[in-house]
């Protein structure tokens, strides 16, 4: 076996991991339709049309040199976890996907911490209070709304309660129920990055 020097160690690890990186982005970034380059022409600064989309996280425009950045947005999916093991899915009330069932979150607010907008999120959809949230992976989403994509990034946390005698369904959830998480169909769940979640929650949740 031959030996590497530590350095040598980490460059080819580096490049590795930015090998796996690059053909990772490249595999889940396909350009649909609803994509922002298919709908951003002009340069929102000086007006120009020769703006263009890098291929990856930004536009330049030839004219002003202005760029725009679209990073993924951050947001936050709870499975909120009851002693009997039952956690709780939250029927969609709005387009995208309405009437799939979800896992209760939202997007976090401009300048808001992540774990504030988990308690926020919770009491605004279910009425109830959350402590103490707990991460447990994340997956990134393609979220089209009013035919333009937001690529998200959807951190999952665990958070438990005692009981749900006081949930409400409320803001843009229709109905909320509790279910033992080995009886979902996942046919049934709006979103490939909630799925994702999901499975992940059923490999791990012994430990959690
Ligand atoms: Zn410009």
């Amino acid at each position: 076996m031959r030996i590497l020097s530590p350095i040598t160690e980490a460059k080819l690890h580096c490049k590795n991991v930015s090998l796996f990186i690059s053909k990772y982005i490249n595999s889940m970034y396909s350009i649909s339709q609803t994509h922002p380059s298919k709908i951003f022409n002009f340069c929102p600064k000086c007006g120009h049309n020769n703006y263009s989309f890098d291929g990856t996280n930004g536009f330049n425009c030839a004219s002003c040199k202005f760029r725009f950045y679209i990073n993924a947005a951050s947001a936050v999916a709870v499975i909120v976890k009851l002693p009997d093991k039952r956690i709780i899915l939250t029927k969609r009330k709005f387009e995208p996907r309405a009437g799939t069932f979800d896992l209760p979150g939202g997007f976090v607010n401009t300048m808001e911490r992540v774990e504030d907008t988990v308690k926020r999120e919770i009491l605004e959809e279910l009425g109830i209070e959350v402590t103490n949230p707990k991460f447990l992976a994340s997956f990134p989403n393609e979220y089209v709304f009013r035919n333009i994509s937001y690529f998200t990034c959807d951190m999952a946390f665990v958070c438990e309660v005692n009981n749900v005698d006081n949930m409400k369904a409320a803001d843009d959830v229709a109905e909320a129920i509790l279910i033992n998480p080995c009886d979902i169909d996942f046919n049934t769940i709006s979103f490939p990055s909630i799925v994702n979640i999901l499975k992940e929650y059923l490999k791990v949740r012994i430990v959690t």
